[in-house]
C-alpha cells in the first residue's frame, strides 16, 4: 500500500492539496487508465535529513532538509531549494509536482523535484548559512549529481548558495562539477541571464496574454507586484524598463503604493539598503492584503503559495493576474477569478523563465562552452513565447481556462513517455 494522498478537506488549501486538486481537475481532459493517472499523482523519491550546524556561539543545532524527486519521465530530476520557516514535506511534495509541469510544459528534458531547509536564513549569519548549505549538500549527495538530480535557487537562497553547494560536491568527488546545481555566479560556470530570467519571462507571458486581448500599449497598463525577492524585483524593474506604470510593490514586511508609479530602480536601491521597500519616500505604506486588492490592470503575485484564496479574490481589482510566484491561488481562488473572467497565467507557464535558463547553464557547464547574453535572452523569450501559443490552443480546444490548459499540455507529455518507455519491470 501507499500512503494516501490527501483530499480537499478545508478552504485553506495547504500547497499539496492545491496541487493535486489542480492535477485531478486537468487529467479528466486526457483520456488515461486509472493506473497511469495515479502514478503520476505520487511523488517517485522522498528524502528527509536532519542534520547539526554549528552556530557562531559554539553550540550545535539540529536542522530539518528535505529533496523530493515528483517525476523522472523526461529526464533529470530539477528544482530548487528553498530556506524557509514556513518549509514542510508537502509544500515540497507541491513545488516538486509543480516543477515535473513545468519543465513538460515548456519541452526541457527535466523530472521535477524540490528542496528545502526549515529556517528562517535571516537569523544566519554568513559562515552559519554557509556551514548549514554545506552540510545539507553533503546530506543531499546520494540524490544529486548533474545526470540525476540538480538543484537550483529558490526562496530563501541565492547565487552564492549554489556556489557553495557547487564546491561541496566538486571536493567530494575531487572534482569541479559546475552542473550539480544552476544558478551559480558567473565566475563559477553560471549562465548570462540567469538572474533575470523569471522575473522577465513573468514579463514576457504577460505581454503574451495582453497582446491576446489587443492592449498594446504599455503606457496604459499599472502593474503591482507582491513580493520583491528575485522574481519580484526583476518583473518590476524589466516591466519599468519596458514603459509600464508599477505602482505597487511589496515584501515580507508590507507594500508602498503611488498611484502614479514607482522609480523601480530607486526602489531596488532603498530596499538593497535598508532591507524593505517600506517608508520609500513619494509613496503611501501599505499591507500585503491591501496590495492584493490595488487598483491596477496587472497583479504579479510572487511571494509564496496561498496568496489568493476563497477569502480574497473577489477583492483582486486587476483583469490580469500573472503568477510569479508557485502555486499562489487555491482552487477556490481560482474558481472566483475564472468566474469574474479575470486573465490568469498560471504559474507553470508564468514563472518557467527561471528553469528554461537553468537548462541552458546546465548544457553550457556540460560542454563547456558559453553563450553571450542575447542568445540566452532571444532563446528564452522563444521557448516562453511557444509555450503561451500552445497553452492557449489547448485552452481554446477544450475551451478550458489558462491554468488547466497547461497542466493538459504537460501532463500529457509526461504521460506520453511513461507510456513509452513501459512500466519497469
Ligand atoms: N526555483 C525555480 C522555480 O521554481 C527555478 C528552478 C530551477 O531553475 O531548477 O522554477
Amino acid at each position: 500500500m501507499v500512503v494516501a494522498i490527501p483530499e480537499r478537506t478545508h478552504e485553506h488549501l495547504n500547497a499539496y492539496e492545491t496541487a493535486i486538486s489542480q492535477y485531478n481537475r486537468a487529467v479528466r481532459y486526457l483520456d488515461y487508465d486509472e493506473g497511469l493517472v495515479d502514478y503520476m499523482r505520487y511523488p517517485r523519491r522522498e528524502f528527509t535529513v536532519n542534520f547539526p550546524v554549528r552556530r557562531d556561539t559554539g553550540e550545535i543545532e539540529m536542522f530539518t532538509g528535505y529533496r523530493v524527486h515528483h517525476n523522472t519521465a523526461l529526464g533529470p530530476s530539477k528544482g530548487g531549494l528553498r530556506y524557509s520557516t514556513a518549509v514542510t514535506l508537502d509544500e515540497v511534495r507541491a513545488l516538486a509536482m509543480w516543477m515535473t509541469w513545468k519543465s513538460a510544459l515548456v519541452n526541457i528534458p527535466y523530472g521535477g523535484a524540490k528542496g528545502g531547509v526549515v529556517v528562517d536564513p535571516r537569523t544566519l549569519s554568513t559562515g552559519e548559512l554557509e556551514r548549514l548549505t554545506r552540510r545539507y549538500a553533503s546530506e543531499l549527495l546520494p540524490l544529486v549529481n548533474p545526470m540525476s538530480d540538480i538543484p537550483a535557487p529558490d526562496m530563501g537562497t541565492n547565487s552564492q548558495v549554489m556556489a557553495w553547494f557547487m564546491d561541496t560536491y566538486s571536493m567530494t568527488v575531487g572534482y569541479s562539477v559546475p552542473a550539480v546545481v544552476t544558478g551559480k555566479p558567473m565566475s563559477v560556470g553560471g549562465s548570462e541571464g540567469r538572474t533575470e530570467a523569471t522575473g522577465r519571462g513573468v514579463i514576457i507571458t504577460m505581454e503574451a496574454s495582453l497582446h491576446t486581448h489587443g492592449e498594446d500599449d504599455p503606457s496604459r497598463i499599472d502593474i503591482a507586484v507582491q513580493g520583491f525577492g528575485n522574481v519580484g524585483s526583476n518583473a518590476a524593474l524589466y516591466a519599468h524598463e519596458l514603459g509600464y506604470r508599477v505602482v505597487a510593490v511589496s515584501d515580507i514586511d508590507g507594500g508602498i503604493y503611488n498611484p502614479g508609479g514607482l522609480d523601480i530602480p530607486a526602489v531596488i536601491a532603498f530596499a538593497a539598503e535598508r532591507g524593505s521597500v517600506l517608508d520609500f519616500p513619494r509613496a503611501e505604506n501599505i499591507t500585503n492584503e491591501e496590495l492584493l486588492a490595488t487598483p491596477c490592470d496587472v497583479l504579479i503575485p510572487a511571494a509564496m503559495e496561498g496568496q489568493l484564496h476563497r477569502d480574497n479574490a473577489d477583492d483582486v481589482k486587476a483583469r490580469y493576474v500573472v503568477e510569479g510566484a508557485n502555486g499562489p491561488t487555491t482552487p477556490d481562488g481560482d474558481d472566483i477569478l475564472n468566474d469574474r473572467g479575470i486573465h490568469v497565467v498560471p504559474d507553470i507557464l508564468a514563472n518557467a523563465g527561471g528553469v528554461i535558463v537553468s537548462y541552458f547553464e546546465w548544457v553550457q557547464d556540460m560542454q563547456a562552452f558559453f553563450w553571450d547574453k542575447d542568445e540566452v535572452l532571444n532563446r528564452l523569450q522563444r521557448i516562453m513565447a511557444k509555450a503561451y501559443k500552445q497553452v492557449q490552443a489547448n485552452a481554446e480546444l477544450h475551451q478550458i481556462d489558462m491554468r488547466t490548459a497547461a497542466q493538459v499540455t504537460a501532463i500529457k507529455r509526461v504521460g506520453e513517455a511513461i507510456q513509452t518507455r513501459g512500466f519497469y519491470p
